[in-house]
């Protein structure tokens, strides 16, 4: 029997993976000097969280979710999204809403069933911040500079925020009627999806990617025309934050995101390079999300980055991955294996004092491989030095591998770890 990786997923690899974990330490830095903390929520939740926040009729809950029942018959959802669990976990958790603004994010996988394409996985990834606890522009303009940093970092400066708003529960509900009208009177020009979301989500239509339907799209009432005063005065100030912090924007009056639970602010980013589909992540305000689910009465934004895209635009600029070890050791006679493992763990060093340099990459034979294949095994890892045992008389011997240079013997352990590490940082310095 021969299994597969499940469809729509993959393994990321060696050699692939150094990218991801070189991100995640960086995303992880950042979110810090931004005062951000890091939530980690289950991977699954109850699946009412989801429909109730999500929204019964989007595409997500509509045909995306994993739903299963565990042993009690509890109907449990692998998370599509990361926003609905922090939420839960923010009102559940007196903790962390007693900072005002809450300011907490997650990195980590989320499910959705979508059909499979280039770039898209059924398991995917993605970094999230929320700030909770501010209504004002001020807190959507640092999401979004966050967001700039994020890609910032990662070598991803040519980068444009498309920006809408989609109103607030005055002038929200008065657009969604104008729309429903517009597009009432256009019906028979829109795609069969489209007719579904006249009833369910009209605005939904403005998201819509089937070709005939962008004309009737096209001339859709403008939702920037229909907001009240206060929302209008928000855009403006969003708009003016964004300028004085020198992040260019443009406005996008068909951005709707997928979620029901936007309100004024959404956003999107878009990065140089990445084809048609060049948004990387966006996100949005959702101001009564929090009181919906039974909490404080809290206004909070946020935004989600889609890790495999991110991965994607940063290819280009992407360092060698390749992974070598620093030293092979390798054990001359049988006999010699538990003093080589032995060798091999002092060497790391890593229960000695503390320094601050990272420590030396080692690693040991334990295949039971003969001395000669040991050598050829320890030249295919590429690493630099092969250290023998047992120790002669005067020491240990070490080979400079890309040389195919015999070194000056080290007479003890300790004596060899730092002419190991010396060596590494003058060959460090040559490059
Ligand atoms: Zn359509
Ligand atoms: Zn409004």
């Amino acid at each position: 029997m021969k299994f597969q990786v499940p469809r729509g997923t993959r393994d990321i690899l060696p050699g692939e993976v150094e990218r991801w974990q070189r991100l995640e330490t960086r995303t992880h830095q950042t979110m810090a000097i931004y005062g951000y903390r890091e939530v980690r929520t289950p991977i699954f939740e109850a699946t009412e969280l989801f429909v109730r926040s999500v929204g019964e009729a989007t595409d997500i809950v509509r045909k995306e979710l994993y739903t299963f029942e565990d042993r009690k018959g509890r109907s449990l959802t692998l998370r599509p999204e990361g926003t609905a669990p922090l939420v839960r976990a923010y009102i559940e958790n007196a903790p962390v809403r007693a900072e005002i603004p809450a300011r907490l994010y997650y990195m980590g996988p989320m499910f959705r069933y979508e059909r499979p394409q280039a770039g898209r996985y059924r398991q995917f990834w993605q970094i999230g911040a929320e700030l909770l606890g501010s209504a004002k522009p001020e807190a959507d303009a640092e999401m979004i500079d966050l967001f700039r940093s994020i890609l910032w970092d990662v070598g991803l400066k040519d980068v444009t925020v498309l920006l809408n708003s989609l109103g607030d529960s005055v002038c929200r509900p008065r657009y969604r009627e104008a729309i429903r009208d517009y597009f009432t009177a256009h019906k028979e020009q829109l795609c069969g999806d489209c007719k579904e979301r006249l009833d369910t989500n009209p605005l939904r239509i403005l998201d819509c990617k089937v070709p005939s339907c962008a004309p009737v799209i096209a001339g859709a009432p403008n939702v920037l025309d229909s907001l009240c005063d206060p929302c209008a005065e928000h855009f403006g100030a969003v708009k003016r934050a964004l300028d004085g912090l020198g992040i260019r924007h443009e406005a996008a009056p068909r951005l709707v995101r997928g979620l029901d639970y936007y309100t004024r602010t959404v956003f999107e980013i878009q990065v140089a390079g990445l084809g048609a589909q060049n948004a990387v992540g966006g996100g949005g305000r959702y101001d009564q999300l929090v009181k919906e689910f039974g909490g404080p009465d809290t206004p909070a934004i946020g935004f989600s980055i889609g890790m495999e895209r991110l991965l994607l635009a940063t290819v280009s600029s992407a360092a060698g991955t390749a992974f070598a070890p620093d030293a092979c050791v390798v054990a001359l006679e049988a006999d010699a294996a538990i003093e080589a493992q032995e060798l091999a763990r002092r060497l790391r060093g890593q229960h000695e004092a503390p320094e601050d340099r990272e420590p030396l990459r080692v690693v040991v034979d334990v295949a039971g491989r003969s001395a000669n294949a040991q050598m050829k095994w320890a030249s295919k890892t590429g690493a630099r030095w092969a250290v023998f045992v047992p120790k002669g008389s005067d020491g240990y011997a070490v080979r400079d591998m890309a040389l195919g240079k015999d070194e000056a013997r080290q007479a003890t352990q300790e004596g060899l770890r730092r002419w190991l590490l010396e060596r590494r940082d003058r060959v460090e310095a040559q490059r």
